[in-house]
C-alpha cells in the first residue's frame, strides 16, 4: 500500500488529492514554484518543498527535478493531478523506471491515446464510432484538400497532440482550407511542440458528452455515468452536468457501451474519460480518450457517492476496482460551475490579483473545491480557474435553483470573476430547457 505521495500538480486539484490521501492516512509531499509560495496546496500537504522558478518548465513540467524530490522525499507514488505532466508518457515511464508508482495508466496507453489521430484509428478498429475524418496524419495541403472533398465541408483541422480546447480551425470551403492548414500547423507546433494535423468533419452545434471509465489490472472495466459539457467558451467547458438531460435511455446505454468497448480495446487500467459530440439526431461519435482525472470529475461523484481519486489510487496499487457495474448507482443531479478570475463582460481578459476577502456557499448539497483564501493573491502565471462550484439536488431543477443560490451566496472581493456571468447562464431559458449547444455562449448568448 502506499505510504507517501508526492502531488505533481499545484492548485484546486492538488488540495482535492490531500484531502483524499489525508481520509486514506497516506502522507503527503507538495511541490510548489516560487510563484506559488502563498498557495492553500503547500500548507495543506505534510511537507512541501520548492520545485523550482515560476516557469512550468522548470517546476511543474520538470520531470527530473520532480522524480529527484519524491526519491528524496522517500515518497512511493506520485498523483499528476490534470494538466501539466497528466498526460506525459515520459513522466509516468520514469516513475516506473525509480520504482515510484505513477497514479494513472502505463505509459503505452497514454502514447496510444494521447496521440489524438492515432485513438481514432484505434477507435475504429473497436468499432467504436469516431467522426468522419481522416486516415492517420495530414501533412500537407494537397492531402487535406483531397480528403476535405471525401468528407465535405465544413471541416475541422486538428492537432494531434492538442488539448485544452486548443488548435483546432474550422474551414467552410476550400479556400478557408488553404488559408487556415498551415497556419494551424504553425500553431500546433508551437504550442504543443508537434506539428500533426488530423481532419475531422465539423459538426454543426453539437453536444458534448463523456463518459467517466475506470479498468483495473485484471482487465475489469466499469463506467461512473455521463458528464454534459455543452456549456463551453472556445472549445472549453464552463458547465458541466450529470447525467446528461439530453439523452434517452437508450442512446444512453449505447453511448455506455462504446465507452466500455473503447476502454476495453487499450486494456485501460485506471480513471479515463471517453468524450463524444453528438449530433441533432442523437448520433454519437468518439472525439479523444483523456488518460487521467478530470476537472468536472466532482459531479460523478456526487451522484454515485463514491470519490474517483481515492479509486484511482487503490487501482493503481494492484487493487481491484471494488464495484460492479451494478453497484454503481445514480442518484440525483449535479451541475458544476467553473469559477475563474476573468472579466466575462470584458472578452473574457484574464484578471489574477489579490482575493480582498471570499465568501463560499454552503448548505445541503453544496460543495466549492478551491485553493484560494482571503488575502491570496492569484499569479498570473496559471490559469484562471479560482474554483468550482458542485451542487447536488434530487433532479435537475432543483440542481438549478440550488446553483442559483449558492452563486448568490459566493462573493468574491478584490479580483474580477465570472460570478455574475454564470448567474446568467443558469437563469437562462435555454439552458433551462436544455436547448443550448457547444457553440451557444459564442453565438447566441454573448451576442443578445
Ligand atoms: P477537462 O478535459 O478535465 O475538462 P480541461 O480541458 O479544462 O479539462 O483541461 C484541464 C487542464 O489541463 C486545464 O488547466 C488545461 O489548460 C490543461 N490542459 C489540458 N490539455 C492540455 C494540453 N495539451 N496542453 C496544455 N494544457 C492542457
Ligand atoms: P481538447 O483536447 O482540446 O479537449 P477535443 O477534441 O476534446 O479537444 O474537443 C474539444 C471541443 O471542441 C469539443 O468539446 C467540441 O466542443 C469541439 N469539437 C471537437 N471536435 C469537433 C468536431 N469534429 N465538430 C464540432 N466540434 C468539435
Ligand atoms: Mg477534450
Amino acid at each position: 500500500m502506499i505510504k507517501k505521495l508526492l502531488i505533481a500538480n499545484r492548485g484546486e486539484i492538488a488540495v482535492r488529492i490531500i484531502r483524499t490521501c489525508k481520509e486514506m492516512g497516506i502522507k503527503t509531499v507538495a511541490i510548489y514554484s516560487q510563484a506559488d509560495k502563498e498557495s492553500l496546496h503547500r500548507y495543506m500537504a505534510d511537507e512541501s518543498i520548492c520545485i523550482g522558478p515560476n516557469k512550468i518548465s522548470e517546476s511543474y513540467n520538470n520531470i527530473d527535478n520532480i522524480i529527484y524530490l519524491a526519491m528524496k522525499m522517500k515518497c512511493d507514488a506520485i498523483h499528476p493531478g490534470f494538466g501539466f505532466l497528466s498526460e506525459n508518457s515520459t513522466f509516468a515511464k520514469k516513475c516506473i523506471e525509480n520504482n515510484i508508482t505513477f497514479i494513472g495508466p502505463k505509459y503505452e496507453q497514454i502514447d496510444k491515446m494521447g496521440d489524438k489521430s492515432t485513438a481514432r484509428d484505434t477507435m475504429i478498429q473497436a468499432n467504436v464510432p469516431v467522426v468522419p475524418g481522416s486516415k492517420g496524419i495530414i501533412s500537407n495541403i494537397k492531402d487535406a484538400i483531397e480528403t476535405s472533398k471525401e468528407i465535405g465541408y465544413p471541416v475541422l483541422v486538428k492537432a494531434s497532440s492538442g488539448g485544452g480546447g486548443k488548435g483546432m480551425r474550422v474551414a467552410n470551403d476550400e479556400e478557408e482550407l488553404v488559408a487556415n492548414f498551415d497556419i494551424a500547423k504553425a500553431e500546433a507546433l508551437s504550442s504543443f511542440g508537434n506539428d500533426e494535423m488530423y481532419l475531422e468533419k465539423y459538426v454543426k452545434n453539437p453536444r458534448h458528452i463523456e463518459v467517466q471509465v475506470f479498468g483495473d489490472s485484471f482487465g475489469n472495466v466499469v463506467h461512473f455515468g455521463d458528464r454534459d459539457c455543452s456549456m463551453q467558451r472556445r472549445n472549453q467547458k464552463v458547465i458541466e452536468e450529470c447525467r446528461s438531460p439530453y439523452l434517452d435511455e437508450k442512446t444512453r446505454n449505447e453511448l455506455y457501451d462504446a465507452a466500455v468497448k473503447a476502454t476495453k480495446s487499450v486494456d485501460y487500467i485506471g480513471a479515463g474519460t471517453v468524450e463524444f459530440i453528438v449530433d441533432k439526431d442523437r448520433n454519437f461519435y468518439f472525439i479523444e480518450m483523456n488518460t487521467r482525472i478530470q476537472v468536472e470529475h466532482p459531479i460523478s461523484e456526487m451522484i454515485t457517492g463514491i470519490d474517483l481519486i481515492k479509486l484511482q489510487i487503490l487501482i493503481a496499487s494492484g487493487e481491484k476496482i471494488p464495484y460492479s457495474q451494478e453497484d454503481i448507482k445514480f442518484n440525483g443531479h449535479a451541475i458544476e460551475c467553473r469559477i475563474n478570475a476573468e472579466d466575462a463582460f470584458n472578452d473574457f481578459r484574464p484578471c489574477p490579483g489579490t482575493i480582498e476577502s471570499i465568501h463560499v456557499p454552503g448548505g445541503l448539497g453544496v460543495r466549492f473545491d478551491s485553493f484560494v483564501y482571503g488575502g491570496y493573491t492569484i499569479p498570473p502565471l496559471y490559469d484562471s480557474m479560482i474554483g468550482k462550484l458542485i451542487c447536488w439536488a434530487n433532479d435537475r431543477e432543483e440542481c438549478i435553483n440550488r446553483m442559483k443560490r449558492a452563486l448568490d451566496e459566493l462573493i468574491i472581493e478584490g479580483v474580477e470573476s465570472n460570478v455574475e456571468f454564470q448567474k446568467k447562464l443558469m437563469a437562462s431559458e435555454v439552458f433551462i430547457k436544455d436547448e443550448h449547444h457547444t457553440k451557444f455562449i459564442e453565438n447566441e448568448f454573448m451576442n443578445k
